[in-house]
């Protein structure tokens, strides 16, 4: 793959890197970042990778008042012999012009922003962690930026990818997670913003996930809009329930998150001949699953967290104890099986990683 030049104005004060065992999740960042400008007379234009500092922006900026705003999550992994693996970031590229798309935001050039992504990796490829676990969190994302209060689709915008080392989301091992069931607040509705990776689904979450972490719940379960009784997604992660043998997760209905990771578990469970049904899921059928002792393993599915297997349901006040309260046999295959390939370590039979190229970078142009 050929890497486009562009600008590129390093640092003269690098950082010093944090402890790899002490990362946590967003936490530190990176000695550069990319951005990028749109205005309606030259489109998206002048990309460029900086030293890490804060933006400017002027206080009508249309983001801060209406949240015109989009964001992706992916990461780079080290491999044991020094190369840097991306785990499908063509579909978060794809993903942020959807939401785009729903929010009224241009499209931007998927190959040249995956271009600039990868040149910004390889800039700060010093900055990727090695120790089992850790990796680099990719965050791009786009804001509205003309400042103007009417309320319509902003005439600029930028574009801006940041970096931040982050640690093993299971520093000791993988371990099951409680959620609470959310039957009052909800998080979207078809039609509205469910499927787009956008700021306002993620602040209208906080208050029933505080009130979640108060009973001792790491995270809510959301159930739909309009009946509350069919199961949508968790925080920040897809939802999947084995049940006498197959694994069911609820099919994409418009107010859903499209996982990456949720279309991989698919198809790796696919490629090992289990059976696996996108339906609508009724929480009152998880329930009876669980009261006739068929409900096998519960997991949810996210970049963050690759797979968090579910240990205990709490709905109006019914708990429900899943496998223990253990990690199941599946959930810790499809784990083992997904950060090998993403790591380097298992054979990639879909090739769903994508490798960094770092040499080039050493003729471009540097200003
Ligand atoms: C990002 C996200 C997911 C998981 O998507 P991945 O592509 O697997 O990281 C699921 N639900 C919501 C609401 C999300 O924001």
């Amino acid at each position: 793959m050929t890497i486009r030049p562009i600008e590129i104005q390093r640092t003269t004060a690098k950082k010093q890197k944090p402890d790899q065992q002490q990362l946590g999740f967003g936490l530190h960042f990176t000695d550069h970042m990319f951005i990028m400008d749109y205005s309606l007379t030259n489109g998206w234009h002048q990309p460029r990778i900086v030293p890490y500092q804060p933006i400017s922006m002027d206080p009508a900026a249309k983001v801060l008042h209406y949240g015109q705003t989009i964001f992706e999550g992916l990461k780079a992994y080290k491999t044991s012999d020094g190369r840097i693996l991306l785990f499908r970031p063509e579909k978060n590229l794809h993903r942020l012009n959807n939401s785009g798309r729903r929010l009224g935001i241009p499209p931007l050039d998927e190959e040249a922003a995956l271009d600039a992504l990868q040149q910004l990796v390889a800039v700060d490829a010093d900055w990727i962690p090695s120790e089992p676990g850790t990796s680099l969190y990719i965050r791009p994302f786009v804001i509205a930026t003309q400042p103007a209060l009417g309320v319509d689709p902003s005439a600029h915008y930028q574009f801006i990818i940041i970096l931040s080392p982050v640690g093993s989301y299971y520093p000791e091992g993988v371990n099951p997670v409680k959620i609470y069931v959310e039957s009052h607040y909800v998080r979207a509705v078809k039609g509205g913003l469910g499927e787009a990776k956008t700021a306002g689904n993620y602040a209208s979450g906080l208050k029933a996930q505080e009130a979640a972490k108060e009973k001792g719940y790491s995270q809510v379960l959301w159930l739909d809009g309009v009946h509350r009784t069919y199961i949508e997604e968790v925080g920040s992660m897809n939802v999947f329930f084995k049940m006498d043998g197959t694994v069911y997760t609820p099919a994409l209905n418009g107010s859903i998150l499209d996982g990456i990771t949720r279309g991989s578990i698919i198809q790796l469970l696919q490629k090992w001949g289990i059976p696996v049904v996108e339906k609508t899921i009724s929480i009152e059928e998880i329930y009876e699953a669980g009261r006739k002792g068929t409900l096998e393993e519960a997991f949810g599915t996210g970049t963050a967290a690759v797979i968090s297997p579910i240990g205990e349901l709490n709905w109006q006040d019914n708990k429900l104890v899943i496998h223990e309260g253990r990690t199941g046999e599946l959930s810790a295959k499809l784990y083992d099986t997904l950060t090998g390939i993403q790591s380097g370590k298992v054979e990639d039979p879909f090739q769903w990683m994508v490798e960094v190229e770092t040499r080039k970078l050493d003729s471009s142009p540097l200003v």
